[in-house]
């Protein structure tokens, strides 16, 4: 039996709330502390801002690095390598990433070190057993960790459905290497890298998940809680119940359980604190909210990772804002590693580095991922809009 604790928030107090969750699980305590080298490890995906729900709260981050410190271990490290589009040196990299999450000032107040786990010294594994990666590059702070905490977000995903604790280690592969996953099979891929690196204790910042695509101020869900547990499979089966989820459809929190990485069976995990049925709310899934902002547009796509998806999704954005809606349906874009092209209508748009084998079908836009503000060029060649009509209203949109 697996214990997974539930603590709403009480007047916004997220330091009791946080403190309140650990305590309930009783496992925290009599982790290995003495002489450990401890890596928290939030999610800042992308350089956004604490309270968005799309990256872990600062206050979140402060209280369970507080937590370690009070067990005084030898060394404690806050770790995190942001996504593949939001990994490049001196722009938009991780360091960056945690900046602008508040997390270079929780750090400096309390002590503690900081590493780019994306440049960070990387150390081949291999894997016995794996589903699909054998071998990977991991980080050599996150492999030589004796205790990993998790501080992950509960957000929607399209491939995997929800995002939570198991998930949230891709943040310890390399860039190349989380392209890989992506190739390879995400959710598989997902299970092999927890089988190196599984938290040890997960901590999820269930103040403010994040719905549908991610795209706007609607898709920002209010839930108000805190859910801890020392096994990450029983958190993300409850958190993906909480979400409103049917746990046996996520694959690859069914496929962890399988790999005996925890326990996915809600029968079989006690919760403590609140009930999942007092607190559920039910997220839009990424895919329905998608297929809404897509108005129709033809996606033809196989392994897409985020980085071409959430680019595509602003150049939508940027179009519909423009005044474009009706003229996605002749739209056409290829991404990822599609295995054949059915005949077409019109011009496509080819996006990204994986997808460059069909760059000759139509409108090839290089990148990986390809900048919004370019696949949005992009489209309006094939569609032969005036650009200059979407450049004004991104630049209404984000006040240039
Ligand atoms: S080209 Fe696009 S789909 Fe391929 S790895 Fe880069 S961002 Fe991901």
């Amino acid at each position: 039996m697996s214990v997974v604790s539930i603590v709403r928030l009480q007047n916004e107090d997220v330091e009791d709330a946080v403190r309140k969750s650990v305590a309930l699980t009783d496992s925290f305590e009599s982790l290995p502390w003495k002489d450990a080298t401890v890596l928290v490890k939030p999610n800042t995906v992308s350089p956004s801002k604490s309270g968005s729900g799309v990256i872990t709260d600062a206050r979140v981050v402060e209280t369970v690095t507080t937590l370690v410190k009070e067990k005084n271990p030898k060394r404690v490290i806050i770790g995190e390598g942001s996504s593949v589009g939001y990994d490049f040196p001196s722009r938009f990299d991780s360091i960056r990433c945690m900046t602008v999450a508040g997390l270079l000032e929780v750090a400096a107040k309390l002590g503690v070190e900081i590493v780019d786990l994306n440049r960070d010294e990387q150390v081949e594994v291999e894997v016995p057993d794996a589903f699909v990666m054998d071998t990977f590059a991991i980080a050599k702070t996150a492999l030589e960790a004796d205790i990993i905490i998790s501080l992950p977000v509960i957000k929607t995903h399209i491939r995997t459905g929800i995002t939570c604790g198991l998930k949230n280690m891709k943040g310890v592969l390399p860039s190349n290497e989380k392209k890989r996953t992506h190739q390879l099979g995400l959710d598989r891929g997902i299970v092999d890298l927890n089988r190196v690196a599984k938290p040890t204790f997960t901590v999820v910042d269930g103040i403010i998940g994040t719905q549908g695509t991610h795209s706007d101020e609607a898709d920002r869900v209010p839930l108000n809680l805190i859910i801890a547990g020392g096994d990450v499979v029983a958190v993300d089966a409850v958190c993906a119940d909480v979400a409103g989820f049917d746990v046996k459809d996520i694959l690859h929190v069914q496929l962890a359980a399988e790999a005996n990485l925890g326990i996915a069976d809600l029968s079989c995990i006690e919760v403590r604190g609140e009930k999942i049925e007092s607190v559920r709310r039910p997220f839009i899934p990424f895919l329905q909210a998608a297929q809404e902002r897509f108005g129709g547009a033809n996606i033809i796509e196989k392994n897409t990772c985020t980085g071409c998806m959430g680019e595509s999704l602003s150049a939508f954005i940027y179009l519909n804002k423009a005044g474009f809606h009706d003229r996605l349906s002749d739209l056409t874009l290829i991404m990822g590693t599609p295995d054949e092209i059915p005949p077409l209508s019109g011009t496509p748009v080819v996006l990204g580095r994986c997808a460059r084998r069909y760059q000759h079908l139509g409108v090839f836009v290089p990148g990986c991922p390809p900048h919004g503000i370019k696949i949005t060029d992009g489209a309006c060649d094939a569609l032969k809009i005036d650009p200059n009509i979407v450049h004004h209203a991104i630049a209404d949109l984000h006040n240039f």
